[in-house]
């Protein structure tokens, strides 16, 4: 069973008379040999982990060895001054809580990896919070958003130094907004659209980690990168279509990885990372760490 696009996975659906979350466990199930309880029972581990990294963040003193992150998730979440409503701001709390957690060597669910590990449990938080959302259909969520992360990683790719922070961020935000659609009861034509544009709103996004740390500025990309999700999935369920496919705008963020200076792919080399402050701090953590 292959699918490298995800219009193949749509077709499928549309053959099978399946939805998404339904397409990816078929996906699972034959692909990896697993029986549908081993499929359940890892994504279960995955909630779990992010629903814990949220709630350490939140609760605990999180003071990253660097000393560039300190307790900011609860400082967003206390925050008196609300720019849209406490919705907005406590989820992005949820993602800075996992960016904390993750700086702080706890442990987390990469999703689709550690630097932007905190934009889907801050998304399905919110979602069990704000939409009622059971857990169990959590579970299904999870799998349209691998849906995403398959074709992603096929055509494009996770990693910084390949794909900037466009790869990180960027295909979290657009795994977040596919799986809000699908929570919201979306068609799998509007999952696609989110998709298409999460990912168009982080095109070409550099990877430029102060000191190497993924700390500054991921943590509050992850942030930014629950909004993106949110906003995405919205204009998606409103109606709204992307004059691009989504398939050709993951063939352009590939394009535009290449495209991309390495000196803005996880060097240290560009960006905040070579900024003066940046490298200053640089200096300063590593002086320290001798
Ligand atoms: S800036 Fe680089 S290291 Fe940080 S989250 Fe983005 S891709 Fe990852």
């Amino acid at each position: 069973m292959e699918f490298n696009l995800l219009a193949d996975i749509a077709e499928y659906c549309a053959r099978e008379k399946k939805d998404m979350a339904q397409a990816m466990l078929d996906y699972e199930m034959k692909n990896k040999h697993l029986s549908r309880e081993d499929v359940y029972s890892g994504l279960k581990r995955v909630l779990l982990t992010m629903e814990d990294s949220v709630e350490q963040g939140l609760t605990q003193m999180v003071i990253s060895p660097s000393g560039m992150l300190n307790n900011w998730a609860k400082t967003v979440y206390n925050s008196k001054t609300e720019t849209l409503g406490p919705r907005l701001k406590k989820a992005i709390a949820r993602a800075i809580a996992v960016g904390e957690v993750n700086a702080c060597m706890g442990k987390i669910a990469a999703a689709p990896t550690a630097g932007s590990a905190g934009i889907m449990p801050a998304v399905l938080v919110t979602m069990i919070e704000e939409h009622n959302i059971p857990r169990e259909k959590l579970l299904d969520g999870l799998l349209v958003s691998s849906a995403v992360g398959l074709i992603f990683a096929k055509n494009s790719s996770f990693a910084g130094s390949e794909a900037g922070c466009m790869g990180e961020t960027g295909s979290a935000a657009a795994m977040a907004a596919a799986t809000i659609v699908y929570l919201l009861g979306g068609t799998n034509d509007q999952i696609l659209e989110a998709v298409g544009f999460a990912l168009k709103a982080s095109m070409g996004l550099v990877c430029d980690p102060v000191g190497g740390l993924v700390e500054e500025p991921c943590t509050t990309r992850n942030a930014v990168g629950v909004a993106n999700a949110f906003v995405s999935a919205q204009m998606a369920l409103a109606g709204i279509k992307s004059l691009i496919p989504v398939d050709e705008v993951i063939f352009a963020t590939k394009e535009v990885g290449d495209l991309m200076s390495p000196r803005l792919k996880e060097s240290g080399q560009g960006g905040l990372a070579n900024t003066k402050t940046g490298r200053d701090i640089q200096k300063r953590v590593f002086r320290t760490a001798e």
